[in-house]
């Protein structure tokens, strides 16, 4: 590699992907946790996160949850058991319904319909919000027509298209869980992700964008909605002076200690998202003239809240890359570069990157699963191109070409223009 990373040293102290910000209210509510001794599963913190959450995003209930693929869970059960009806008690409510989702996301959003016995239909991403592509939506409910749900992600905190999504499922009767697992915060034409879908969820996890360093909730207008989840999170106890059960139960709720450090974040979501604006911009403006591109957004009718920061090569810039199973390889070529090699290179000087979220139709566990592209390809149909070892799908493409930088609000300007030089270095 070239000359210009001679004088760059490595980074004493790490730079993360995305690491937790606190602030000290944190600390403050999870001592009046212990104060109060509500060290549990219920108490002031969860009330009042609850209700700062609804407030925020403007929904009419937030149930408080223990992750965010908890709250998957259960808005997917119900989804389920609304549209199939209440299954056995050794039955998941889905029993064998294909169900469409996003296919470029964490196995997180997608795992609940395998818990409820569906079978996940991966729709392929369009390349103008690296989401769910409503064009291959539609295809799919041409091939699937008996199709009643979809799960959508809004991935790394860009909202997708979801009226046109929307418009889709309306025409098909079809229902929508939202993960807006990676977008609290983000808003569509004013309107904040994790209010569009029937049943919706959030996640506080380690490296969102506030964090309880767990948790999730789930997002509804409905009250019978929020109850019955807050019913099934709660080992499904009836109203009844002893143990009383009628279905199935799940120890889902979030915890008092949890939603004090939630509840400490929560006045802080507006700066981290404005501090990771300035993390993607300065990145954008650090990259000009390199063959690349910053993930893409629609900046007319969308405020992502830009958990991540991520960059795509050109494909032509793209020297060779091959990934196994398990480990990757490349051959470096001036003027080009890979994801692998700047992954390398960033860890070189103790800097945290990550790849594009691997589609869920590569995955060994889902390699049975149909999935669906724009032109109405992919697999499990006749006209499958996989089988004829035809050209990549956009999220194929995107995993091949793409990786998730640096992003953490705390990284300075100084730092970060250290990460950029180490990845020109790349391309020399
Ligand atoms: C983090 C995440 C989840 C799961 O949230 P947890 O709180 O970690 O369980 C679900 N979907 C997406 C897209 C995520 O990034």
């Amino acid at each position: 590699m070239g000359d210009k990373m001679s004088n760059i040293v490595p980074f004493k102290n790490k730079i993360w992907l995305s690491s937790p910000t606190m602030h000290g209210d944190e600390q403050k509510w999870v001592t009046d946790a212990f104060a109060k001794n509500w060290i549990t599963t219920s108490g002031e913190n969860i009330n009042e996160v609850e209700k700062l959450v609804a407030e925020y995003v403007g929904c009419k209930y937030a149930v408080g949850l223990s992750c965010g693929t908890a709250s998957l869970h259960l808005a997917v059960k119900l989804a389920g058991e609304k549209l199939y009806g209440q299954p056995k008690p050794n039955q998941g409510t889905l029993q064998g319904k294909k169900v469409f989702c996003s296919d470029m996301t964490f196995d997180a959003t997608v795992n609940p319909v395998a818990y409820e016995d569906g079978e996940a239909v991966f729709i392929d991403t369009e390349s103008d919000t690296w989401n769910m592509c409503p064009k291959a939506l539609e295809k799919a409910f041409e091939l699937y027509p008996e199709v009643k749900l979809v799960v959508v992600a809004h991935l790394y905190g860009v909202p997708g298209k979801i009226d046109e999504i929307k418009t889709v499922c309306d025409k098909y009767g079809a229902l929508i869980v939202e993960d807006a697992a990676e977008s609290f915060g983000a808003s569509y034409k004013g309107r904040q992700t994790g209010t569009f879908g029937d049943f919706n969820a959030i996640s506080f996890n380690g490296n969102k964008i506030i964090t309880g360093s767990s948790g999730g909730m789930f997002l509804t207008d409905s009250k019978d909605d929020a109850d019955k989840v807050r019913k099934w999170s709660t080992q499904s106890r009836e109203a009844a002076p002893w143990y009383q059960h009628e279905e199935v139960g799940y120890n889902y709720r979030m915890s008092n200690i949890i939603a004090g450090i939630v509840r400490g974040q929560m006045p802080y979501l507006e700066e981290h998202i404005a501090q990771k604006k300035d993390v993607y911009e300065r990145y954008k403006e650090g990259f000009k003239g390199l063959p690349v591109t910053m993930n893409p957004y629609d900046a007319e009718n969308s405020k992502p809240n830009f958990w991540l920061s991520c960059l795509l090569i050109d494909k032509d810039a793209m020297c060779q890359q091959v990934r196994g199973e398990n480990q990757p390889m490349y051959i470096h070529d001036t003027g080009k570069t890979c994801p692998t090699e700047i992954l390398e290179t960033l860890a070189k000087y103790n800097a945290e990157g990550r790849p594009i979220w691997k589609p869920m139709h590569m995955q060994p566990i889902y390699r049975m699963n149909p999935f669906v592209t724009a032109n109405g390809n992919g697999r499990g149909q006749s006209n499958a191109y996989i089988d004829r070892g035809e050209s990549l799908d956009v999220g194929a493409d995107l995993f091949e070409r793409g990786l998730c930088l640096p992003s953490d609000n705390k990284m300075t300007a100084e730092e970060q223009n250290i990460i950029i030089q180490i990845i020109r270095g790349c391309f020399v």
